[in-house]
């Protein structure tokens, strides 16, 4: 079991800290943090009321759920099990394209995510971790606030991960560093994207418009909450079948829209494991295109679950917990 952090969450002040954070970023990258966080919704509560009712088309929501797909994918088959863990290898074109489709959820540049997500691990529910909904106490109050932080304050933290720490594999490839700087770009086209095909297949500037809010803003913020839930749900209740050692619980009600990642006290338990939902009925989307990749040839040397060491992991966790 896990205690409580301490009363703060991490800073560059500790000097334990320093090695796992390599500054703060620049003064524009911060607004622009800011920004992709509050105008997203600011832009939803006035855009959604307006096109309500008289303007979702068939379009809007054939495209909302096509670029959440691919873009959500992006992040959990490629930001999160395959460059963070390993769980599998990929051909040099199906590595770009897994950068590539990830950035376009926005969650911020690739190297940053690995980075955060990789410290996360390291030190998860304990000191040191970026997102820990633990980080402030266990009482009802630090629990909200531990909650807020766990899911969007610690975004807005100025510090960063140190990279050279955390992600050096993926700093020496040039491919990679390339998609990272090119983040503005991956931005531009996930919002701009929608629109274009809205206006296109529309011919209108109304369909242009709507496919925007609904497939291009609606999709990145409800994308940005679920991936969020994952850091901060999932870390506060949920069933923990498997022995790890932070509070990472398997939230089923997510395991749709979270592309089977809510199944998090097993990713914890084994994190190199390319399925998350590893019992029947537990749907893990993202291992099953991982699965599809692997028939392609596109991927090998696939870490897929084996029932040993489920049970071992089982038996760890002591009786029904
Ligand atoms: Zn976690
Ligand atoms: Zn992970």
């Amino acid at each position: 079991m896990v205690s409580a952090l301490g009363k703060s969450a991490p800073s560059a002040e500790q000097p334990q800290h320093r090695a796992l954070l390599a500054g703060t970023r620049p003064l524009t990258a911060h607004i622009a943090v800011y920004l992709f966080v509050t105008v997203p919704l600011l832009a939803l509560i006035v855009a959604v009321p307006l096109t309500w009712g008289h303007s979702l088309t068939w379009l809007d929501v054939i495209l909302a759920v096509a670029w959440y797909t691919v873009t959500c994918l992006g992040v959990t088959v490629g930001f999160h099990r395959y460059f963070t863990h390993r769980s599998f290898k990929a051909t040099r074109p199906l590595r770009v394209a897994l950068a590539v489709a990830g950035s376009m959820a926005v969650q911020g540049p690739i190297l940053h995510w690995v980075a955060d997500h990789r410290r996360h691990h390291a030190f998860s529910d304990r000191d040191g971790d970026p997102h820990s909904p633990w980080a402030y106490g266990t009482s009802p109050a630090a629990l909200a606030r531990g909650f807020w932080h766990a899911h969007l304050g610690w975004i807005l933290d100025r510090n960063v991960t140190n990279q050279h720490r955390f992600a050096p594999d993926l700093l020496a490839d040039r491919d990679l560093r390339r998609v990272d700087r090119l983040f503005w770009l991956w931005t531009v086209i996930t919002l701009a994207g929608p629109a274009l095909i809205g206006g296109l297949v529309t011919w209108s500037w109304w369909g242009a418009l709507t496919a925007f809010v609904w497939a291009g803003l609606l999709r990145v913020v409800l994308l940005h909450h679920i991936a969020w839930s994952v850091n901060s749900v999932c870390h506060l209740i949920g069933d923990r079948p498997f022995a790890s050692r932070d509070k990472s619980g398997n939230v089923w009600p997510l395991a749709i829209l979270s592309m089977g990642e809510s199944w998090h006290n097993l990713h914890h338990a084994d994190p190199t494991c390319a399925r998350h939902g590893v019992r029947p009925g537990q749907i893990d989307i993202s291992a099953r295109l991982i699965w599809i990749f692997e028939r392609l040839g596109w991927a090998t040397d696939v870490r897929w679950p084996t029932p040993d060491r489920l049970d071992r992991l089982s038996a760890a966790a002591g009786p029904e917990s």
